[in-house]
């Protein structure tokens, strides 16, 4: 089989763990963490998800100059991911992220964006060329709206289907232009009720969430409830797409993993409910190991799982 071409437009950063009994609380000093630094950043995490999942990726985003920008591209260019489309930014850092990973795999994050913030619609209009033959355009909201905005219209204008991941929970609504143009929305439960009003707490109220947010133009709506699985709904099904139980070690960058995933058995031609189903899997192995990018899964990893 072909193997599938998705277009990642997103963030990058270098991500700084430290293992800790529990999370500290605001002015508290816990000693005895282990610390670990790890690639991350939705876009990278999602670029690279998609790459050890099976498909040719091409990734548009923007690092500094410096050792953490160095670090990311050896580190995608090692996972074969096309990085022609990243810039190098002349004055902002490398985007960073300072996490907390508890015993019981809960997690608690800061980041500063740095280069992320400084990608601009016109990086995106250049990196027009890698839209033409794409199959499946994936992208987050650790940008600038105006450049995921950019991105979905020369999507749409090449055809090509967006998968939205609305995450981290924007600041403000998300303008009716970019939602009229996405394909596939994937928020996790707190993006859910940002994007509803509704909190998700089950499958009825993840129901009535996606059904709000359909009400907003997308026509597929898939919320990823954590060790639950993902409720995907739309005009023809509505249903919850369970997890098999795993031990949680770190969840971070399970929705990156599903993300990545889902958007392969996509373009691979999959049902959307079989493509939950591929995406479940690979996300849950990746919560049974610590780190973003290190945890993401191959391709015959998620297909063991599946047997
Ligand atoms: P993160 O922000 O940490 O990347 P998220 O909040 O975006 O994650 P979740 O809804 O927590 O996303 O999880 C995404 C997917 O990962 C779930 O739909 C499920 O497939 C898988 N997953 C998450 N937690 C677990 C778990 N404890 N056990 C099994 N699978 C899990």
């Amino acid at each position: 089989m072909k193997k599938p071409r998705i277009l990642v437009v997103g963030s990058s950063n270098t991500d700084m763990i430290i293992k800790v009994g529990r999370i500290p609380r605001p002015g508290e000093t816990l000693i005895g963490g282990r610390f670990v630094t790890a690639a991350g950043g939705k876009g990278a995490n999602q670029a690279v998800a998609a790459a050890r999942a099976g498909a040719d990726v091409t990734f548009v985003a923007r690092v500094g100059r410096d050792m953490f920008g160095d670090r990311t591209l050896a580190g995608l260019k090692a996972d074969k991911i096309n990085t022609r489309h990243i810039q190098r930014d002349p004055k902002a850092p490398s985007g960073v992220a300072l996490i907390f990973v508890s015993e019981s795999g809960e997690n608690s994050i800061a980041v500063a964006s740095g280069a992320n913030e400084k990608l601009l619609p016109k990086d995106v209009q250049n990196a027009e060329a890698a839209f033409k033959n794409a199959d499946m355009l994936v992208t987050q909201l650790e940008n600038p709206v105006s450049s995921i905005t950019a991105a979905a219209r020369l999507a749409k204008k090449h055809g090509v289907p967006v998968i939205l991941n609305p995450a981290p929970a924007p600041a403000a609504p998300l303008p009716a232009s970019l939602l009229k143009l996405v394909s596939i929305i994937t928020p996790n439960e707190t993006e859910a009720e940002f994007l509803s009003g509704i909190k998700v707490t089950d499958t009825a109220s993840a129901e009535a969430a996606a059904r709000v947010i359909m009400g907003k133009g997308v026509k597929n709506v898939i919320i990823t409830l954590g060790s639950k699985g993902a409720y995907l709904c739309n005009a023809e099904t509505s249903k919850l797409v369970p997890v098999r139980k795993v031990k949680a070690v770190d969840t971070t960058a399970a929705g990156d993993t599903f993300n990545g995933a889902l958007a392969v058995a996509l373009s691979e031609g999959r049902s959307l409910a079989d493509a939950v189903c591929f995406a479940n899997a690979a996300a849950t192995i990746s919560v049974t190991r610590l780190g973003a990018q290190p945890s993401a899964p191959t391709r015959a990893e998620i297909e063991r799982l599946m047997r």
